[in-house]
C-alpha cells in the first residue's frame, strides 16, 4: 500500500522537520504532489560538529581532531526515517536562501522527500547547530533556529490541500508552537491521524496539543517536564503515561532508550511496557526521531496493526539506528531491515 507522511519541519543545522524553523515541521509520508501524504512536523537544521580534546574557554582558540556537517532537525529526521522505510513523505518547513538551505533541499530530494512545501526565506539563515564534543564525550551546543521560526500560517494554508490528502501528520516544537498547533488542527479537521512530539518540551504547552494528538509521543525527560514527576524507569513511565492520557490525547507513547517504550491508549485500562532487545549501542543521537519516523510509517502503511505492535517494530528500527554513528546517517533503509517488519 502507499502511505504518505508529511512533516512540518524547519531546517536549523540540517536534520529534522518542524514548522517555521529549522529542524521540525509536519512531514507527510507517502505523498506525492497528486496523491496523499502523511505529514510530519517541521524542522531542519545543519549540524556543524567539531571534535576536540576539550571544550575551548571564552576567547580561546584550540585545535580539534575532526569536523563534519550533518543534517538534523527533528521534523526532517523523522520525515527522512519514514521515507527510508518506504513512506511517501513531504516536508513543510522553511530554510534559508543560502548554501545550507540549498544543501538541505537536495538532502530531502536524495531521500525521496517531496520538497514543494520547503520554502527558502531570504531574511533568515537556515537553522544551524554548532556542536563541540570533547574526548570525554561532553558537548557544548549553540542552536540558531533561523528560518525555522518564519514558518507561518500562509505556508500552512499553501500545504493544506496536501495535508488533506495525507494519512499521518507529525509535528514537533522546533518551530513556533502556534504553527505546530495550527497544522495539527488542520489535520484533525480533515480526519488525518496525528503524531505530536513535544520536543524540545516546555512545561506549560497549550492544553489543546493533547486534544489534537492521536499519538502523543515523548521521551522520559519530556514526560518528566510535562508531568512534573520523575520518569526514570518503566513504573514511573506508566504513571506519567496515565497522567498525560488524562489530558485528552487518544494515546501516549513514552520512549525509554534501551528499555523500549511504554504505550497507553484511551481504551486500555493500564499502560503496557513494550521492551526492546539489547544491542551494542554506539551513538543514540536521533534514536527518538528514528522511532517516531518509523511509527509514522507504520500508522500510514499498516493502520490496522495494534499500536503496541507498531511501537514494537519502531523499537526495532530505532535499535538499528543506535548501532551506527550520526543522526540521519544511522537511520536504516527498508532493505537493511528484516522482512518481518514489513
Ligand atoms: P534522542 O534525543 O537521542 O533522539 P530520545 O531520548 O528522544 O533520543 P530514546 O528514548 O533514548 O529517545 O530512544 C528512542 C527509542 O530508540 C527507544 O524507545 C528505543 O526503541 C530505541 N533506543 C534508544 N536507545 C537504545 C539502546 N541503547 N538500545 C536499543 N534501543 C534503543
Amino acid at each position: 500500500c502507499r502511505t504518505q507522511t508529511a512533516a512540518w519541519s524547519s531546517p536549523a543545522n540540517a536534520g529534522t522537520g518542524s514548522c517555521g524553523t529549522a529542524g521540525g515541521a509536519p512531514v507527510p509520508t507517502e505523498a506525492n504532489t497528486q496523491g496523499s501524504r502523511d505529514p510530519t512536523g517541521p524542522s531542519a537544521e545543519n549540524d556543524n560538529r567539531s571534535q576536540a580534546p576539550r571544550l575551548p574557554k571564552a576567547g580561546e582558540t584550540i585545535h580539534g581532531h575532526k569536523f563534519f556537517i550533518g543534517f538534523g532537525g527533528k521534523g526532517a529526521n523523522q520525515c527522512i526515517q519514514a521515507a527510508r522505510l518506504g513512506a511517501k513523505t513531504a516536508m513543510v518547513c522553511k530554510v534559508g536562501k543560502d548554501f545550507f538551505g540549498d544543501n538541505y533541499i537536495q538532502n530531502f530530494k536524495d531521500n525521496s522527500v517531496y520538497t514543494g512545501f520547503v520554502e527558502q526565506a531570504s531574511n533568515a539563515a537556515t537553522g544551524a547547530a554548532s556542536i563541540i564534543v570533547n574526548d570525554a564525550g561532553e558537548n557544548a551546543i549553540v542552536i540558531v533556529a533561523g528560518a525555522n521560526m518564519l514558518l507561518c500560517s500562509e505556508d500552512l494554508q499553501k500545504a493544506l490541500p496536501a495535508i488533506k490528502r495525507t494519512k499521518v501528520l507529525v509535528c514537533q516544537l522546533e518551530i513556533s508552537p502556534q504553527m505546530s498547533l495550527m497544522a495539527l488542527r488542520m489535520a484533525k479537521e480533515n480526519n488525518v491521524k496525528t503524531i505530536f512530539n513535544p520536543a524540545p518540551a516546555f512545561p506549560d504547552i497549550d492544553p489543546d496539543f493533547f486534544k489534537v494528538s492521536d499519538v502523543f509521543c515523548c521521551n522520559e525527560t519530556e514526560a518528566e517536564l510535562l508531568t512534573g514527576s520523575s520518569v526514570t524507569n518503566v513504573e514511573e513511565a506508566h504513571g506519567a503515561a496515565q497522567e498525560l492520557l488524562k489530558r485528552g490525547c487518544t494515546s501516549v507513547v513514552i520512549t525509554l532508550g534501551p528499555q523500549g517504550c511504554v504505550v497507553h491508549q484511551a481504551q486500555q485500562s493500564a499502560p503496557k511496557h513494550v521492551p526492546t532487545a539489547a544491542v551494542p549501542a554506539v551513538d543514540t543521537t536521533g534514536a527518538g526521531d528514528s522511532f517516531i519516523g518509523a511509527l509514522a510509517f507504520y500508522m500510514t502503511h499498516y493502520p490496522t496493526l495494534p499500536l503496541e505492535e507498531m511501537a514494537q517494530r519502531a523499537n526495532q528500527v530505532a535499535a538499528v539506528s543506535v548501532q551506527a554513528i550520526g543522526t540521519q546517517t544511522s537511520f536504516p533503509f527498508k532493505q537493511d531491515l528484516p522482512a518481518a517488519l514489513f
